[in-house]
Formats: structure tokens, C-alpha cells, sequence
């Protein structure tokens, strides 16, 4: 990590991490971390706000995601699998054809057996939410995420 010096002209400057811009310390601000010898940040302003703006949208994005229903297109997609695929399969196809939507392999056995939107039940949706937010909660990808899943120990 560069630390901060001066240049010929005398001016302070540093070299951010990030962007790799030289820049006066005035842009850069202040921190203690250990191993920090001149109590600056590594990355200059603009580069940390960037950093912050770039991990709201992520949070927001996964707020989205989070309370994200199955559509009644969805689950009608998934229960034609059934006798099909098997419910991994049917997990992992989920992902690839609504794209960015993850769906819980418990909430496709869920769903297979009856236990949620059956026909004439589609109230009972409360525990789709809590495995869609057990799978956003997740930073993996979609096969480690299932491949992370033991179906057995998910209470019925
Ligand atoms: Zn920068």
C-alpha cells in the first residue's frame, strides 16, 4: 500500500488503490488503521463514495430480492416438473430460466408435495418467503447454494 509523499514541488500527494489517480492527501480521508503510516485511507474520496454507492445498491437489490413472491407462472413452471426433474434439478433449471430468481430446493419439494400453492391454497406462501430469504441471504452461486442445502433437516 503507497503512502503518502511529496513530490519535487513539495506537494503532498498520494496514490490511490483503486482508480490509481496521484492526488493531493486533501482528497483522501482520514484513518488509524494498524499498518497505515501516514493516517489515510487507501483509496481516495471519490473512490470510497463509489464504494459505498455500489454496496447500497447491492443491499437494495437484495432487499428486492428478498421479498420477491413466486409469480403463479412460476410455480405452475415448477410443478410441471414434477415427475420430470428431480427437485434439484428442478432448483438449478428455476435459476437459468428466471433469471436471477433463486428458488429453494425445500421450496420445490414444498411445492411438489402440496404442502404450499396447492391448488385453491395460494395463501400459504409464508415459508416460501423465509427460504427465499434463507437463498438472497446467500453470496454464492445458485449450484453452491443448492449443493450447501441438506433437504432432509428442513423442517416440514
Ligand atoms: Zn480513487
Amino acid at each position: 500500500m503507497p503512502a503518502s509523499y511529496y513530490d519535487s514541488e513539495g506537494n503532498h500527494i498520494k496514490e490511490c488503490t483503486k482508480c490509481k489517480l496521484v492526488q493531493p492527501v486533501e482528497e483522501y480521508y482520514r484513518h488509524t488503521p494498524t499498518g497505515s503510516t501516514d493516517g489515510l485511507v487507501q483509496r481516495c474520496r471519490h473512490c470510497v463514495l463509489a464504494k459505498f454507492r455500489d454496496e447500497n445498491a447491492r443491499r437494495n437489490k437484495k432487499r428486492k430480492q428478498r421479498t420477491h413472491k413466486l409469480t403463479k407462472h412460476q410455480v405452475a413452471w415448477i410443478k410441471e416438473q414434477k415427475d420430470v426433474l428431480s427437485i434439484r434439478e428442478t432448483a438449478r433449471q428455476f435459476a437459468k430460466k428466471f433469471w436471477a430468481i433463486k428458488v429453494n430446493p425445500s421450496t420445490v419439494q414444498r411445492i411438489f408435495s402440496g404442502k404450499i400453492h396447492a391448488e385453491g391454497k395460494d395463501e400459504e406462501t409464508i415459508s416460501v418467503y423465509d427460504m427465499l430469504d434463507a437463498a438472497s441471504q446467500f453470496s454464492g452461486s445458485a449450484e453452491d447454494y443448492l449443493d450447501s442445502t441438506d433437504i432432509k433437516k428442513v423442517k416440514l
